[in-house]
């Protein structure tokens, strides 16, 4: 099964994401997360795609695309989803031929709908386990919030170390990445009517309902 996850930074996608992946036994691709893998082991990638990240814009193509898509041909025999990937028209167009030349099938369209006030406030909240991308942690939702130990706030899946990403606490990279993902030209929403425009069957929740709420709805659609 191969699912494409949309949805604003910050409004849950990541989240709904692992859960899905759990479920399903798919291979979750992130490619906000690879990024970060590589900057973190001071890769050339990660060196040449930091700048952009800090700064809330997208790292070019030219990186990119080969990035995701060598990643995704590895995740054919199991399944992948796919999140943060396609963030524009080009790259929705570029993954579609990669699709039909490589005989993989998308076959479901997750949108997760927020407005970008709530999300960009869902942001600042989030944490990033040290130990592992997939534990979700939120200074603002009981239901994922850390957990406290010895006076500091760790992941409360593993007890991990917490950190907030730099470009979640820098408010001009956040409406950076959210002039990005709502333009309906050229940008992410551009790429989700792409693809809502194939055969894969589209699944849309409100971001605004509860964790669990959402993975329940979202469960009982995907068969
Ligand atoms: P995310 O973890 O999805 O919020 O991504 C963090 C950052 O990685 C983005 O703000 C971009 O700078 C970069 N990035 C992630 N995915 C892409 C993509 N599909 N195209 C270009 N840049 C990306």
């Amino acid at each position: 099964m191969n699912i494409l996850a949309f949805g604003p930074n910050g409004s849950g996608k990541g989240t709904q994401g692992a859960i899905v992946k759990e479920k399903h036994g798919l291979d979750h691709i992130e490619s906000g997360a690879i990024f970060r893998e590589h900057i973190k082991g001071g890769t050339e990638l990660g060196m040449k795609a930091k700048a952009f990240i800090e700064s809330g814009d997208l790292v070019p193509d030219e990186i990119t695309i080969p990035m995701v898509l060598e990643t995704l041909a590895k995740s054919k025999e199991k399944g992948w989803l796919l999140d943060g990937f396609p963030r524009s028209l080009a790259q929705a167009e570029a993954l579609n031929t990669a699709l039909n030349e490589s005989g993989m099938a998308l076959d479901y369209i997750l949108e997760i709908e927020l407005d970008r006030d709530i999300a960009k406030e869902r942001i600042m909240g989030r944490r990033l386990c040290a130990n592992n991308n997939n534990h979700p942690n939120h200074i603002a939702f009981d239901a994922i919030k850390p957990v406290e130990k010895d006076g500091e706030l760790v992941c409360r899946v593993c007890g991990g170390e917490l950190s907030a990403r730099a470009d979640d606490q820098d408010e001009d990279a956040i409406s950076k990445r959210h002039d990005i993902y709502y333009d309906e030209t050229t940008g992410t929403m551009a790429a989700v009517n792409y693809f809502k425009n194939t055969d894969a069957e589209v699944i849309t929740v409100d971001g605004t309902k509860g964790i669990k709420e959402i993975s329940e709805e979202i469960m009982n659609k995907i068969s």
